[in-house]
């Protein structure tokens, strides 16, 4: 236990690591679900952005491929007008053919080399006014230059994207170049005129258009268009892309409409945190029970080695018990009464090594009592046996023991020897035993005088019948039967003296106490003749009222004669005062509601002075010159060990001394 307790206190380092493993693998556990979750989360992003480039460089391929077919039909156009000399209305058809396979192109037109329409058709198929087709001066200089560079090239080019009335435009041109012997004649221009706008609605598919917002633009993006019917991107998932065309350079952005942060990963990012809390929190809590369980061990602890020291210091045995009655402790103190050692008692099961044989069977229906739970709670005694084969007398105590949840687990005793206490007794009533017999003997003392004078009575009648006798015979004239009659009154005279003599000595004999069922009647009859010896020498009267039907009492003859004496004796001396008249004893039993029996001393004398009624019944108390006072004491001692009372009642006129006695129950009666 002692070594629990140790590593119970102290705070071993592996105590402490125990409670930082769990916290450190949380910590790990939850960086590396974070970084997992946030590893997913880019990875996701750059799937997102992988696909919004593919499709971005998809939609920047259908641009280009429609817009480089667009250029080559219209270069092949202009390459008819410069190769066939085309009739204006065969010219117009085909330019509105053009225009009709190109939804892209607002409308078209034909212009001369100073750039003045010849022919311009719009959507509808159309003429356009010759205003409706002016081109903006920076696109005229564009192409003027363009011309200018290369009169011979015949190749289409788009021009740069321009704001106008109708939103951002952007044309395509085509030169009609008439090659010649000579030079290069410059044959006019073909030019469509494209809306950026329309651009991105024909060549953007709608299930991409409906997820992202995508620009078309110069590469300065000064004049540029959006189409965004779900709305601006979210600038999170972005790509560019230059569109190469012949002449010019556009730039095409897409922005999708995804955000970065999906829900799905922020309700996973919130759940791992509401996890890692409750896990935190149920860490704590599991910390604080276990922190309050080491508490409640270590008092437990503390509690046991407290309990403990109680039981190796107390002087009383103690054994406890299981209930198949085997012995599962035993403090030091009772290891020393028995002389056996703890490890020789502890774990055995009965017949014990302290019992002594002769008590085997006591011990063990003492036993099944005990563990059929029908002992009573009073201590029982009995007698063990040392190791070295000494005997010796214990009380024991026997007390249920039980568990935390107030079930029996076994019998806790306590064993308390008595040697000493039985010597103490023993002494005890050898001393008083000592002491009444020497109270006795002053009795006697007192009566012995009384006694002798008595005596002379019977005594010198005897010698008077034994000299009248053998006078009687010396004269010759006696006859047998006279002589007779004379002895036998000598007889009687020589009885009575015995019996007085038999009664004292019957009184002072020193004996063993014994208890016998005794008539109180009897009782009084036999002290009388002692009692009337005290009397007749101051002259008191004594009375008896015990009827002969009495209930009987146990108890020690002598002893009680002793107590009635001695309160006779008292009576007649607080009489030595009284009036002659007035000087009567009187002797009374009678039974008081049948279980108990009282006897009064009743005098008439000089009382109890008020303050001397506390002390009277002390030892040493006297008021008499030589008296001992030992005698109402020893009095109130003799009745009590019969289990009756002894006090005194004060009367104007004397005293009486009462004696309440139990009687023995009704079938002992006599
Ligand atoms: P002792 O007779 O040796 O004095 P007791 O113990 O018998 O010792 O009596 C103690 C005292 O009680 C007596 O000295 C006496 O003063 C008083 N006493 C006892 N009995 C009576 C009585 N019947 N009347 C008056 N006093 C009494």
């Amino acid at each position: 236990m002692e070594k629990d307790r140790q590593s119970g206190i102290r705070p071993a380092p592996r105590a402490k690591l125990r409670w930082w493993l769990p916290v450190l693998i949380l910590v790990v556990l939850l960086a590396a679900t974070l970084s997992l979750l946030s590893l997913s989360s880019s990875h996701e992003s750059s799937q997102t952005q992988e696909q919004l480039i593919t499709d971005t460089l998809w939609v920047k391929q259908a641009i280009q491929y429609q817009l480089d077919h667009n250029a080559e039909t219209l270069q092949l156009l202009a390459r008819d007008i410069a190769a066939e000399s085309l009739a204006p209305p065969v010219v117009r058809a085909r330019l509105a053919a053009f225009l009709r396979n190109t939804r892209e192109a607002v409308w078209v037109a034909y212009l001369d080399p100073d750039l003045a329409p010849r022919l311009a058709v719009d959507r509808d198929g159309g003429d356009l006014a010759a205003d409706a087709t002016r081109l903006p001066d920076d696109e005229q200089a564009l192409v003027r230059s363009a011309l200018e560079r290369d009169r011979s090239s015949s190749r289409a080019f788009f021009g740069t994207p321009y704001p106008s009335a109708a939103g951002p435009a952007m044309n395509l041109y085509a030169p009609v170049t008439v090659t010649g012997t000579a030079a290069d004649r410059h044959g006019g221009m073909l030019v469509g005129v494209y809306s950026l706008g329309r651009i991105l609605e024909e060549n953007v598919p709608w299930w991409f258009a409906q997820d992202h917002e995508v620009m078309l633009a110069d590469l300065g993006e000064s004049v540029r268009t959006t189409r965004a019917p779900a709305g601006p991107g979210r600038n999170v998932y972005s790509h560019q892309t230059v569109l190469e065309l012949a002449g010019t350079s556009l730039v095409l952005r897409t922005n999708s409409l995804k955000g970065a942060p999906s829900w799905i990963p922020n309700a996973l990012r919130g759940s791992i945190a509401v996890l890692m809390a409750l896990l935190l929190l149920s860490l704590y809590a599991l910390w604080r029970d276990i922190k309050r369980r080491v508490q409640a061990e270590e008092a437990l602890l503390d509690e046991a080695a407290f309990r403990k020291a109680v039981g190796d210091s107390v002087v009383t045995g103690l054994r406890a018990r299981d209930l198949a009655g085997r012995v599962t402790y035993v403090n030091p103190a009772f290891c020393k009464m028995v002389g056996y050692a703890e490890d020789e008692l502890v774990g055995k099961l009965p017949p014990m090594a302290y019992w002594a044989p002769e008590h085997t069977r006591e011990y063990e229906q003492r036993m099944a009592k005990v563990f059929a739970g029908t002992v009573s709670e009073h201590a029982f005694e009995t007698v063990f046996q040392r190791a070295g084969g000494e005997r010796f007398p214990v009380m024991i105590y026997e007390a249920p023991l039980r568990d935390a949840h107030g079930k029996q687990t076994g019998w806790m005793s306590s064993i308390v020897d008595v040697s000493e206490q039985k010597q103490a007794e023993e002494n005890m009533r050898m001393q008083q035993e000592r002491l009444q017999n020497v109270a006795r003997l002053t009795t006697m003392g007192e009566i012995a005088s009384s006694m002798a004078h008595e005596l002379n009575q019977p005594l010198a009648a005897i010698t008077s019948y034994v000299t009248g006798t053998l006078n009687m015979m010396q004269d010759g004239g006696a006859s047998g039967a006279e002589i007779r009659a004379t002895l036998e009154k000598a007889n009687l005279q020589a009885q009575r003296a015995g019996q007085v003599i038999r009664r004292v000595h019957d009184y002072v004999r020193k004996r063993e106490p014994q208890r016998v069922s005794l008539s109180i009647h009897d009782l009084v009859q036999d002290c009388l003749p002692l009692v009337e010896l005290q009397a007749r020498k101051t002259g008191v009267q004594v009375i008896t009222s015990a009827a002969p039907d009495l209930p009987r009492v146990m108890g020690d003859p002598v002893l009680l004669e002793q107590v009635l004496l001695n309160l006779t004796r008292n009576a007649i001396e607080a009489m030595a005062t009284a009036d002659r008249e007035h000087r009567r004893l009187e002797i009374g039993a009678h039974a008081e509601g049948g279980d108990t029996l009282r006897i009064d001393v009743r005098d008439y004398g000089a009382g109890i002075a008020e303050d001397l009624r506390d002390k009277l019944f002390s030892a040493f108390f006297t008021t008499k010159a030589e008296g001992m006072g030992m005698g109402l004491s020893i009095c109130r001692s003799i009745v009590e060990a019969h289990g009756g009372r002894l006090w005194f009642d004060s009367f104007d006129d004397g005293t009486a001394f009462c004696i309440v006695l139990p009687c023995v129950v009704n079938a002992e009666r006599s």
